[in-house]
């Protein structure tokens, strides 16, 4: 029969049915191009009998335009894509949207143009944009979207330098094959420990068969070099790889290591390449000629043609979490995606999530570890520095200890890196005369100080503002004032203690794009920096040999709040940046400052007793009902208008389900009661391990008519609330 039902790309729309042509075949996971109306709409022949919808007489079908010629989207794909919908109650097209990630650069041609300066004086005016163009574009090449975005002016500017011959179009060719990466490249000498765990993975790839491993072993063990064995493997088999990682910055060392063994740069994923890169990998991807890839969460769904393994490093990492659209855990996906396809999959750390280590446990996943570090090197000493007792000096925040640690190691010439997970210069900025605080215009949330740039910014919607001269509220100059510590103001009070040192400030401002963290990383490595001050962003990953003393400046932090996974963010991210101390032949040390020495999170990082933590978290998760023991959702209602959200929640709150093995909480104002110009109303269910939790949000959601402003978000296994 030739009739077909599309998942059509269209979020808004179900699925429709159309007809196919006479002597044209489509099988499912066919992409295609469909008729709507006037438009054209892109979607994927999905398998018979799977999407729900009325039968249409046959006579009535319109015939689809085109069948793209790209490889259709593999069965276990498919049916990936229908979990992932149907566990975390996303739209089936918002899912089905990633594996398409190039959106209409399927198909196509082989060849796009991109554009780069001529660097010859050009015709015409020399105006301030275009001079402005010309400092920003000198090395680049892009689209004239990339351009202009890069450049900070519009296509228009662009194209008139295009017709001055200041800039020049230039045809790259996006079916050009990657370089081989050889198996054989440079393998190490793996320690009878590694050598043992290692063949175990390389067993698991040659069967090929759905296992998935937790992957446990200190900072600093080798589980880069371990888990390098069975990409090998699978390169050598023909199989693809894909390796998971948190985050780009991350992306850099990563790569050296893997050019160093295997002779050759993997291929790159992230939501930042350019879009002749993008076409280039995801066609690389479906055609199988990409042998190992190397990404951001996104590339999870992308249709590899022939995978054989999936690693996910770091896999603790929050990062893995997405918070808007579909809100999926990259790293549980994963193994459902090893599950559907019949792989192994091998998830990377040194403080597995509860949730990973339950897994192992009870026998699920099969654990692996590496107990020691690589080479001999022993791991860090902590002390805490009881910060109620040691006291900074006023307006200061490294109280002596920490301070004497890092002048000793400023004369004997080691590193030190001081942790904050504060980007900027302060959190708060009042005004000393009138109490005015300066807030987010769009989000409950006060804006962060960033002296470097001389700017008040919002870190949860992006809003940027320069620092006033004067209070905009009673007009007074000379009267703000910076509460709290951010990264650059302890750069700034490391400065002023130590003016000889080399300070690098590590955050998500400074290491923005590849190049400068590769710079970083160089600088570093090259004993060209002294301290590092960093954020989240440097406490993985790296591995600076000198590096001999860390220095956490405010271990509560993570602890205010007091979501659900507090403790164990605070646990791993300490840990984890600790773990950057001493890596080789020079013992580590660690100084944590604390006002809270006994709470069971510090004592045990003081202690080193993963073991004790991983207890007392164990219990309180139990006592809470909260993962691995049973299983929360949040509902998110939103709206720009604050009585249409607070009503969209009482409506729903009104028809609340009654189940004894459910318990529902709320509504009340989220914790970012407004965010982005949205402001938001939250529920939180709590149920037992067996309940059908998504049938009863669904069930639940769907009994209600929401008024068009209203959105309607569900987090399946929250991160934060
Ligand atoms: P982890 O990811 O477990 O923290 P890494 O994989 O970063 O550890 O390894 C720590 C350091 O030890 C790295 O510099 C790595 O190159 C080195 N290393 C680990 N195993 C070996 C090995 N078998 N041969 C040579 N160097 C190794
Ligand atoms: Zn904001």
């Amino acid at each position: 029969m030739n009739r077909i039902r599309l998942l059509v790309l269209n979020a808004a729309l179900g699925p429709l049915d159309y007809r196919l042509p006479e002597g044209v075949s489509a099988p499912a996971g066919s992409v295609v191009i469909a008729p709507l109306g006037p438009r054209k709409v892109t979607g994927i022949v999905w398998d018979e009998g799977r999407l729900p919808g009325e039968e249409i007489a046959f006579e009535r079908l319109r015939p689809i335009l085109e069948v793209l010629p790209v490889p259709p989207l593999p069965e276990a794909l498919r049916r990936l894509i229908e979990w992932t919908a149907d566990y975390y109650c996303a739209a089936l097209a918002s899912v089905a949207r990633m594996a398409l990630a190039s959106g209409g650069a399927l198909g196509g041609p082989a060849t796009m143009t991109e554009y780069r300066l001529t660097g010859s004086e050009g015709s015409g005016r020399m105006t301030a944009q275009r001079k402005t163009a010309l400092e920003k574009l000198s090395g680049e090449q892009g689209t004239m979207r990339e351009l202009a975005a890069l450049a900070g002016v519009s296509e228009g500017v662009l194209r008139g330098m295009a017709g001055s011959g200041l800039i020049e179009p230039v045809t790259v060719n996006i079916d050009r094959p990657y370089p081989a990466a050889d198996p054989d490249h440079a393998p190490p000498d793996l320690s009878p420990v590694q050598a043992e765990v290692s063949a175990r993975l390389v067993d698991a790839v040659k069967a090929q068969a759905y296992a998935p491993f937790l992957l446990d072993g200190v900072t600093g063990s080798g589980k880069t070099e371990t888990y390098f064995e069975p990409v090998a493997e699978a390169i050598r088999m023909g199989r693809q790889v894909l390796v998971l990682l948190p985050e780009i910055a991350l992306t850099e060392n990563f790569l050296s290591r893997f050019a160093a063994r295997f002779g050759a740069a993997p291929v790159l994923w992230h939501s930042s390449l350019k879009s002749t890169e993008r076409r280039r990998a995801w066609r690389a991807i479906a055609d199988g000629s990409a042998q190992v890839v190397v990404g951001a969460r996104s590339a999870l769904f992308l249709p590899y043609a022939n995978l054989g393994l999936i690693v996910v490093d770091e896999a603790h990492e929050t990062s893995f979490k997405q918070d808007e659209g579909v809100r999926y855990n990259a790293r549980d996906v994963s193994v459902m995606r090893a599950r559907f396809e019949g792989l192994p999959v091998v998830l990377a750390s040194a403080t597995p999530a509860l949730e990973s280590l339950h897994m192992a446990d009870i026998g699920v996943y099969e654990r692996l570890e590496l107990p020691s570090r690589f080479g001999g090197a022993s791991l860090p000493t902590v002390r805490l520095i009881n910060l109620t007792r040691e006291k900074p000096g006023s307006g200061r925040w490294l109280a002596g200890p920490l301070v004497d640690g890092l002048r000793e190691r400023l004369e004997r010439g080691e590193q030190s890196l001081l942790f904050l997970n504060r980007r900027g210069y302060a959190p708060l900025t009042l005004c000393r005369n009138c109490g005015h605080r300066f807030k987010c215009p769009s989000c409950s949330a006060w804006l962060v100080e960033h002296r470097l740039s001389a700017r008040l910014a919002c870190h949860h919607c992006g809003f940027e503002t320069r620092v006033p001269e004067k209070c905009p509220e009673c007009g007074e100059s000379d009267c703000l004032v910076a509460c709290g510590p951010g990264v650059e103001r302890i750069a700034d009070e490391v400065r002023d203690l130590f003016p000889q040192a080399r300070l690098a400030v590590a955050t998500s401002d400074t290491l923005n794009t590849p190049e400068r963290a590769a710079e970083f990383i160089a600088m570093a490595e090259g004993r060209a920096i002294d301290i590092i001050i960093g954020t989240q962003l440097v406490t993985k990953g790296f591995h600076f040999p000198d590096l001999t003393l860390v220095g956490v400046v405010d271990a509560d932090l993570g602890l205010e709040g007091g979501d659900l996974r507090a403790g164990e963010r605070t646990y791993s991210q300490i840990a984890q940046v600790a773990g950057r101390a001493g890596r080789e032949a020079k013992a580590g040390e660690v100084l944590i400052q604390t006002r809270h020495p006994d709470a069971p999170v510090i004592a045990a990082l003081a202690d080193g007793d993963r073991d004790a933590f991983y207890a007392a978290e164990t219990e309180a998760r139990r006592d809470a009902g909260a993962p691995p023991f049973g299983r929360w959702a949040a509902i998110i209602l939103s709206s720009e208008d604050e009585k249409e959200a607070r009503q969209a929640a009482a409506r729903l709150g009104d028809v609340r389900p009654r189940f004894d093995d459910c318990q529902i909480l709320g509504p009340a104002p989220a914790p970012l009661a407004l965010l982005r110009g949205r402001y938001r109303y939250r529920f939180l269910v709590n149920a037992r391990r067996s309940a059908n939790l998504q049938a009863v949000l669904r069930d639940w959601i769907a009994g209600v008519q929401f008024a068009p402003g209203v959105r309607v978000g569900v987090d399946i296994d929250p991160y934060s609330f």
